[in-house]
This record gives C-alpha cells, sequence and structure tokens, in this order.
C-alpha cells in the first residue's frame, strides 16, 4: 500500500523502514499535515501522522478527495483528529495504543526526581566551576504523597514506580485500577487529591471533559509548593494558571514534557531563532521548570513497538481484516 508518512524525522524513517522491509511502499515528508500540505498525499490510499499533525474536517476532506482512506496515526492520543468527520468521508482511523507505557512513565518520574533534586541547574553550576549547594536543598521523596490522575497503562506504572519510592498514593480515575489499588494507592475524588498531594501527575487523555483541568481554581486548591508534572497533553493545563501559580509560590516545580501550543515549537531546532510565544518563553524563565519537547515516548523499545504496530494496522486494512486499534468517533458526538 502507497503510504504518505508526515511530520518525518530521521529516526521516524529509520524505524519504519526497518520494520516495513520493502512491504509497503513508503513515502516521507517532512511538513506538519496541514490544509497546505495535504495534497502531497494525493494517490497515496493512507496517510501516517503523528501528535502534531492536524486531521481537523479541512484537511480529512482534501485527504479524502485524493485518495487516502485510512489515517495510521503512529501515537496514541488522538485528540488532533476530527473522528466524526472522518466517519463521514468514509475516513478508518487507526492508531498505537500502547506501545510503551514504562517510556513515558519513567521520563514523568525522571522529570520529579531532576526536579526535587535540581538537577538541572546542579548540571550546569558544575560544569561552570561552581560547587556550592546553597539553593539546591530537595526532600526524600519517601513518605510523601503523590497524586495520580488517569490510572490507564502509564498512570500504573508511575503509581507502581512511586510506590518503590516509598511515596503515599492517591488516585482518580473514572474507572479505577485494581492493579493500582494493590500498589496501596487510594481512589478518591479530585479535590481531595488535589489538597493532600505534594506531587500531582497528570495521564488521563485530552477530551473537552478534560481541557484545562489544571485551571486556576484547581491550582487554589492544590498544596503551597506542590509539584505538577504532565506528561500527557498540553491542553490539560492551562499554562497561564499555572504561570500564576508559579509566580506566587502555590506551585513549587513544574514538569511538562507536553505544552498546549507544542505544535508550533516541539520536535524542531528553533535555537537560532526568536520565540513568538511569550507564555512558553516566560515559562522558561523560572528555575523550577523543566520542559522537555515531548520526548517521554523517545525509547528504542517504544519507536520499534511504533513502527511495528502502525506497519501492521495497514497490513490489517490493505487485507480486509478487522483493524484491532481502529478509533470511532463516539455516537452523537461530533
Ligand atoms: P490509557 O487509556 O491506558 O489511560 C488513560 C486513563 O485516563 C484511563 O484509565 C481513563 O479511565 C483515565 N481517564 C479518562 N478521563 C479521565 C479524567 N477525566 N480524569 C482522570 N482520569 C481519566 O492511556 P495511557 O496509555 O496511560 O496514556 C495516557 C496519556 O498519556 C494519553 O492520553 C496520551 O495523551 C499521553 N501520552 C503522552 C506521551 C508522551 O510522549 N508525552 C506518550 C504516550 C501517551
Amino acid at each position: 500500500m502507497r503510504v504518505a508518512v508526515f511530520s518525518t524525522k530521521p529516526y521516524d524513517r529509520r524505524f519504519l523502514e526497518e520494520a516495513n522491509q520493502g512491504r509497503h511502499a513508503l513515502a516521507f515528508f517532512e511538513p506538519h499535515l496541514a490544509p497546505e500540505t495535504a495534497p502531497l498525499a494525493a494517490g497515496f490510499a493512507a496517510v501516517c501522522a503523528f501528535v502534531n499533525d492536524l486531521l481537523d474536517g479541512e484537511v480529512l476532506r482534501l485527504l479524502a478527495r485524493g485518495g487516502t482512506r485510512l489515517i495510521a496515526l503512529r501515537c496514541a492520543g488522538f485528540n488532533n483528529v476530527d473522528l466524526a468527520a472522518a466517519a463521514e468521508l468514509g475516513l478508518r482511523v487507526a492508531r498505537v495504543p500502547a506501545y510503551s507505557p514504562h517510556a513515558v512513565a519513567e521520563h514523568a518520574v525522571g522529570l520529579i526526581l531532576a526536579l526535587n533534586r535540581k538537577i538541572h541547574r546542579a548540571y550546569a553550576r558544575v560544569r561552570e566551576g561552581n560547587f556550592a549547594l546553597e539553593g539546591l536543598l530537595g526532600f526524600d521523596l519517601d513518605g510523601k504523597t503523590a497524586g495520580v490522575v488517569g490510572t490507564g497503562k502509564i498512570g500504573a506504572i508511575v503509581a507502581r514506580i512511586l510506590a518503590g519510592f516509598g511515596c503515599r498514593l492517591l488516585a482518580f480515575d473514572p474507572f479505577p485500577n485494581p492493579e493500582v489499588v494493590a500498589r496501596g494507592a487510594r481512589y478518591v475524588p479530585l479535590e481531595e487529591l488535589y489538597a493532600a498531594s505534594d506531587i500531582i501527575t497528570l495521564h488521563c487523555p485530552l477530551t473537552p471533559g478534560t481541557h484545562h483541568l489544571i485551571d486556576a481554581g484547581a491550582v487554589a486548591r492544590m498544596k503551597p509548593g506542590v509539584m505538577l508534572i504532565n506528561t500527557s497533553r498540553g491542553g490539560l493545563v492551562d499554562t497561564r494558571a499555572v504561570i500564576e501559580g508559579l509566580k506566587s509560590g502555590k506551585i513549587g516545580f513544574l514538569g511538562l514534557d507536553v505544552y498546549e501550543e507544542e505544535a508550533d515549537l516541539f520536535f524542531e531546532d528553533l535555537s537560532g531563532q526568536v520565540i513568538q510565544d511569550d507564555v512558553f518563553a516566560r515559562l522558561l524563565t523560572f528555575p523550577n521548570v523543566i520542559i522537555t519537547s515531548h520526548q517521554a515516548f523517545f525509547t528504542e523499545e517504544a519507536l520499534r513497538n511504533i513502527a511495528s504496530t502502525t506497519l501492521a494496522n495497514i497490513a490489517d486494512f490493505e487485507g480486509g481484516r478487522p483493524l484491532a486499534h481502529e478509533v470511532r468517533a463516539q455516537r452523537g458526538k461530533r
């Protein structure tokens, strides 16, 4: 099958080509998928897209007009796809539901450790010949309360790792996970999780219901000096509210792997350019903020699994077999 791969980076090409072994005709395009770039996919039955590709009604119409019949997402989240429009156009959508929950969970814990022990600052200091400890004071994770919001595949692993550090675990999820309860976590209402947690880590999907889950009201209900970690989706956090929380000291630490306006920034080398996003630029000024550019998934294991599942989805579609990882619009939702 002819597949147009958008937002291609050298590592995408490497892992997809390794897994493909010449089965499908893969064409690699560097630009994001957008109305301006969608015509590149004309004549390709399948389009392979990533987290910051835009798959709204307009783009999907252009793709359908060009003969595309399958959207093969090489990611788990599908918040960037207008599923109702896809259904109306007869476009099928498949994703990679799990490729390495460990990769993301371990990165979230990495942010917690780095922020707490100020490893980012210590690294810079020591390279400058500054061996002073003032300003680097951390705290023991043992005995601290960690609140895990969303205890699916990734949240459950985060809970397991933090239990290993001796953290007390609180959790919030509309569908409690027995594995997390077995780790000693207590499911509580969000309000209680906000009020009692020293560390809050987000692992729920971005949906209309979770957009700006962390807003000014949520920040106000948190413990002073709380550590907030978001490796899920940028839209879960109202960045302006969090900046106010950082300025007042209410938020003591912020670790982000995702950002609500990341599509214009992340995955690109912009080191020679002036950043135009003032909100993001403000975030970069805080000593107690660490931002990584959506790299939580970025391990060898994850990239191998992403490539093999994406190509299996394409092969199933081509062979007329059921699409095990199909995503569909919920009935009645536009
Ligand atoms: P999952 O589907 O296994 O788990 C998500 C959990 O969130 C489910 O248990 C669900 O019940 C719960 N949930 C739904 N609505 C909720 C709400 N309002 N409040 C609390 N919990 C809620 O998904 P996963 O594989 O664990 O992935 C979690 C998220 O991580 C994904 O949605 C994706 O956005 C993000 N992610 C980020 C990266 C990265 O590189 N940074 C990589 C993969 C996934």
